[in-house]
């Protein structure tokens, strides 16, 4: 009783002072005299109730144009489509590499592989059967968990990818860090569930990086028939033993249904513990999935539109209004925009842009100048596929074939036709545009220091190599 009468004191208090600093119609300047006013009038325990939740819900592998609110004709995503519906939608979202290890370290530094340097790297076919050495990701990077740790968070991360250990640096600042081999997203969400019952009473970031739809698709009946109905779920006959592109993608879009479903759970139960509403809710992935558009299915090993372009869905919290955003936006954005979002100023030297002002309104109207990087091509850890996107125009290069690839996307919006470029004409600019990140990257990176390696015990060797990543 006491201690509601103290909170709703503090709540009259700090509703006064917000309105008086509306009913002053304050400019940008004046809203540090509010937030010192708030300051004043707030103990420790207030400053915590004014604090939102996050939540960083990531499905591994998951392409934007599966989703019924980017388009897609079947019902795979109630639960994101809901959110989008109170939240800002990202048309056109890219990520920063197009396999796991590389894009989360993006995700969780706000740097490009080529800086942040936690990359696979084998060089050799026996090296690779043997996964001696890969990098790390170093503690001289700030991580996302380390920044909202040091503003007096918990931290937590749920994970099921062997790349994304704490062995490999990925468990800096993470107070609960939860952590099972491929586990069924099911499985992983009674853990998240768990955790949150017991977590709730203090502010949060709870990071839930889940399997599916990453490659192995086996999704149950049940969920294909909530996408196709039922006449659409036969399995491949004796006389067509061999599924087809379009079976596997149907696969594949069972599998966003389930993960949609995992993510609904997740919503249900902060709306039970009371939390819901002053939860800021982020969807994104760490790369999209190849079905054979450029010859290959996967990811990793290409930067075509398909394994980067990924839903990007943010829902600040006490927003309940939908917005959908047409700009070209990164990925790794996240980083500073959801520390923005929580009142937490931003690492410097970033190369990532918050998406939000501080008054938490949109920061983006225009496209901005997207960059990817895999070393999945040449992993030696020095080499890379690289590629920049500015508007329309998207060019690749290859730093081993030290060669470059063109495309119009304005008319060649499948990429299927690249071009090298030509010498003085407008697609020389792409060019010279790639080479002027690249050099920045190194500037950059070599602040850093060098790259540092690892080696791998067995029992992830074999974990990796069950996934598809080590022969
Ligand atoms: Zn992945």
């Amino acid at each position: 009783m006491g201690t509601s009468s103290k909170m709703s004191l503090r709540g009259i208090l700090y509703a006064v002072t917000f309105l008086i600093a509306v009913l002053l119609a304050i400019d940008a300047a004046d809203n540090s005299s509010l937030a010192t006013r708030t300051s004043e009038v707030s103990s420790p325990a207030a400053s915590h109730e004014l604090k939102h939740n996050v939540v960083l819900f990531v499905p591994d592998a998951l392409r934007a144009d599966f989703l019924s609110c980017y388009g897609y004709p079947h019902p795979t995503s109630p639960n994101f489509d809901a959110l989008a519906q109170r939240g800002m939608l990202f048309e056109r979202c890219y990520a920063q590499s197009s396999w796991t290890k590389p894009s989360i370290a993006s995700l969780l530094t706000g740097l490009l592989p080529s800086v942040h340097r936690a990359v696979s790297s084998t060089h050799t076919p026996e090296q690779q059967r043997e996964a001696v050495k890969v990098q790390v990701l170093r503690p001289q990077f700030s991580t996302l968990f380390e920044e909202f740790k040091a503003a007096g968070y918990q931290t937590a991360t749920f994970q099921v990818n062997s790349h994304l250990q704490p062995q490999f640096g990925f468990g800096q600042g993470v107070d609960h860090y939860w952590f099972e081999h491929w586990a069924d997203p099911a499985r992983e969400m009674d853990a998240v569930v768990a955790w949150l019952e017991k977590a709730v009473k203090e502010p949060f970031i709870a990071y839930i990086h889940v399997r599916d739809p990453h490659p192995g698709f086996t999704p149950s009946e049940q969920v294909l028939e909530q996408v196709f109905g039922k006449a659409d779920t036969a399995v491949p006959t004796s006389a067509a033993p061999l599924p087809g592109i379009e079976y596997m993608k149907r696969l594949y879009a069972g599998e966003v249904r389930y993960v949609d479903a995992q993510f609904g759970r997740l919503v249900e139960k902060l709306q039970q513990l009371g939390v819901a509403d002053r939860t800021t809710f982020a969807v994104v992935s760490d790369h999209g999935e190849s079905f054979q558009e450029h010859g290959v299915f996967g990811h990793g090993e290409t930067l075509f539109d398909e394994v980067l372009h990924v839903p990007l869905i943010i829902r600040p919290a006490r927003t309940t209004s939908a917005r959908r955003v047409p700009w070209n936006v990164r990925m790794f954005d996240l980083y500073p925009s959801l520390l923005t979002l929580s009142g937490i100023e931003p690492p410097p030297n970033l190369q990532a842009e918050s998406l939000f002002t501080k008054d938490g309104e949109l920061a983006v109207s225009a496209n901005r100048i997207v960059l990817s990087e895999t070393d999945k091509k040449h992993p030696s850890g020095d080499e890379w596929l690289t590629c920049v996107i500015r508007d329309n125009a998207k060019a690749i290069y290859d730093t081993r074939a030290d060669s470059y690839i063109i495309f119009d996307r304005r008319t060649d919006p499948k990429e299927l036709n690249g071009r090298p470029p030509s010498a003085g004409s407008e697609n020389s600019e792409i060019v010279k545009l790639l080479k002027r990140q690249q050099s920045l990257s190194e500037k950059l990176a070599a602040g850093f220091g060098p790259a540092e390696w690892t080696g791998m015990d067995s029992e992830t060797r074999e974990q990796l190599r069950s996934l598809g990543y080590l022969p």
